[in-house]
């Protein structure tokens, strides 16, 4: 028989780590849905059958906890814990943003990717999916902080998968422009709604957290020999960060 296929998804509360969960769940596996918020992830792991784990990614024992309920084989690790805190040009930025930004954005990546490697490479075919961002492609103004930590989030990426090279492990990034799901522009505007909307003003379509789950499953889902090392995703209204066609 068959062996189950296992993945574990980080931020899997809301938004992008939410629809990878579902999407993965559909495609057969059994998810592991990781994030701070239980009320959210219990919820999320009884509709699609997976199993809950209340994980901060940037606490080395909450991470060992995760890395415990999953055991000695995992097929898949979506990294998706993430976010941006904050918009202040550099002569104005908030020391503490910027370092919550590196921590959960590369350090929280580290020490799950750490933590679950061992497991990624028992199964014969890991796959290690990094949710990267444009931002960590480009620089804009107001967004030091955010598109350092995401270059963070390639750099790591790229290194891993230098490091792991004759390993049976795949190590990939998907680089989405902008999505409009409920919480990223709210977080990173402290709750603020109305900048938060300002963000999708007049775009007819941003991408979706559906978006992004679906090119995230497709590049998991490849033969174990293919690497789709980095896929960029952005909406048709973005020709480029500073491009956005915006409506009325
Ligand atoms: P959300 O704010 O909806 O999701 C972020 C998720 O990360 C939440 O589930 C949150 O859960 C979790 N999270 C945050 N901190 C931690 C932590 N310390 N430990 C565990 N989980 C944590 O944003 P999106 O879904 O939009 O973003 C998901 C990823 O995609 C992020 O990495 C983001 O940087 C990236 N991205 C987003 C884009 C966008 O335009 N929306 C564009 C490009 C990339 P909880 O609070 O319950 O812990």
């Amino acid at each position: 028989m068959e062996q189950t296929r296992t993945a574990v998804v980080t931020g899997a509360s809301s938004g992008i780590g939410a629809a990878t969960a579902r999407h993965l769940a559909r495609e057969g596996f059994h998810v592991f849905c990781a994030a701070r918020r239980s009320d959210r992830i219990e919820a999320l792991a009884a509709e699609i059958g997976g199993t809950p784990v209340t994980c901060d990614v940037t606490d080395p024992d909450s991470v060992a906890a995760l890395a415990d309920v999953v055991g000695d084989r995992l097929d898949v690790l979506v990294n998706n814990a993430g976010g941006a805190f904050g918009s202040a040009p550099v002569a104005q930025a908030d020391a503490d943003e910027w370092r919550r930004m590196y921590e959960v954005n590369v350090l929280g990546l580290m020490e799950v990717t750490k933590a679950l490697l061992p497991a990624l490479l028992a199964s014969g075919a890991g796959a290690i999916l990094n949710v990267g961002s444009t931002a960590g492609r480009i620089a804009y103004e107001g967004g030091a902080g955010y598109t350092a930590a995401k270059h963070g989030t390639q750099v790591v990426t790229e290194t891993l998968r230098l490091e792991l090279w004759d390993q049976p492990v795949r190590v990939m990034e998907v680089v989405p422009g902008m999505v409009r799901t409920e919480e990223f522009s709210l977080v990173r505007f402290g709750g603020d709604q109305a900048k938060a909307d300002a963000v999708y003003a007049g775009v007819a379509e941003p991408l979706t957290a559906d978006d992004v789950a679906d090119a995230i499953t497709w590049m998991v889902t490849r033969p174990s020999y293919v690497n789709i090392d980095e896929l960029v995703i952005r909406p048709r209204a973005q020709a480029a960060h500073h491009k956005v066609h915006r409506q009325g």
